[in-house]
């Protein structure tokens, strides 16, 4: 009886004392991950050698995201399985071609740009596109810039009082087309042309060919979705295909890519520059755009102007020194988290 007493008391004590102990390992734990005033370092994901920027003109979000899950778009399913899908949304200027793929190219909005709608525009101002902040950045020779567009007047570098092929005659240009600077300053540019995704495609690989060894920024623009969304609209076979025939494209670019051994340190970004108006043949009021990427440093969606702001990003370019200031934000997770020291804590 006593023997079992004094056993049962030492299982007691021993007991008490792992369990203070176990209080007491807990009181100190927090104190030893005090806030030393140190902030933690930014989590910034390494910047990346080359940029390709792919526009499949013209589609909804809400019938890629059909398409999509439907299982017709495995190429951009692979891509967003490895990045993401993110919701873009057009504010500030028309839904339409000049005004989107202006902010695209350049992450400004109409009062810098001075393109505000198809009817509505002039020559984006020199040195303000994406490409030629990249050549600022690296310098000239060491960045391979290019642009394959797959459309005439609204994607041209036409300037003003030069000639330009129209929808159905040859006309003089007025006002100067958006890329009537930009031009100037790219190693390639292929477009003031129109025609379909294999003639596009084409082009861009044989323009890639160029690249030779250099970093690279560049947009290949697939006119196709718009086009057949105008003819036969929103909720046709035809507009369906055209996306799909996109999604080919896209997968015949990243093999490329593949085959070049490029594949790893490029992220691709597939974009669009507006949506389209439901089961209609217009794009009148259609904000609703996205983004897909094989970038798993994207996190978030935002507005068209971050696109561009997300790209120089990416290629390491500090966009807070640009002038104009930059309107957009980098879709990544790089804010740094500072946490505040434990003094200037708000006490409770
Ligand atoms: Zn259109």
């Amino acid at each position: 009886m006593y023997r079992r007493s004094v056993f049962f008391i030492l299982v007691c004590v021993l007991g008490l004392l792992s369990v203070s102990a176990c209080f007491a390992q807990q009181a100190q734990a927090p104190a030893q991950q005090a806030f030393t005033g140190t902030p933690r370092a930014p989590i910034s994901p390494p910047p990346v050698e080359n940029v390709l920027l792919i526009g499949w003109d013209g589609v909804q979000r809400h019938h890629l995201l059909e398409l999509l899950i439907a299982g017709r778009l495995p190429n951009l399913r692979a891509l967003i399985d490895e990045g993401s899908f993110e919701t873009i949304a057009v504010a500030g200027h028309a839904t339409d071609t000049k005004s989107g793929w202006t902010q695209i190219t350049t992450g400004y909005d109409p009062d810098v740009t001075g393109v505000y709608s198809n009817g509505r525009y002039q020559p984006i101002p020199a040195g303000l596109s994406i490409f030629e902040r990249a050549q600022q950045a690296f310098g000239r020779d060491n960045v391979f810039t290019m642009m394959v567009m797959g459309k005439t007047a609204h994607t041209g570098s036409v300037c003003a009082g030069e000639p330009m092929r129209g929808p159905k005659k040859e006309q003089i240009e007025k006002l100067g087309q958006p890329f009537c600077n930009t031009r100037k300053a790219l190693d390639v540019w292929d477009g003031d042309k129109q025609r379909d995704a294999p003639e596009v495609g084409a082009a861009a690989t044989s323009a890639l060919e160029k690249v030779g060894g250099k970093r690279f920024l560049a947009l290949v623009h697939f006119s196709d979705p718009d086009h057949r969304g105008h003819a036969s609209g929103e909720n046709s076979a035809e507009y369906e295909q055209a996306i799909v025939t996109c999604d080919e494209w896209l997968g015949k670019l990243a093999q490329w890519l593949k085959d070049k051994g490029l594949y790893d340190k490029t992220r691709i970004c597939v974009v669009t520059d507006h949506g389209f108006d439901e089961d209609a043949k217009s794009h009148r009021y259609a904000p609703r755009t996205w983004l897909a990427t094989n970038d798993n440093a994207v996190i978030m969606g935002g507005h068209m102007h971050d696109i561009a702001a997300t790209v120089l990003v990416r290629m390491g370019i500090d966009i807070s020194k640009l002038e104009p200031a930059y309107p957009g934000r980098a879709l990544i997770d790089a804010q740094p988290f500072i946490r505040q020291p434990a003094a200037a804590r708000p006490t409770m």
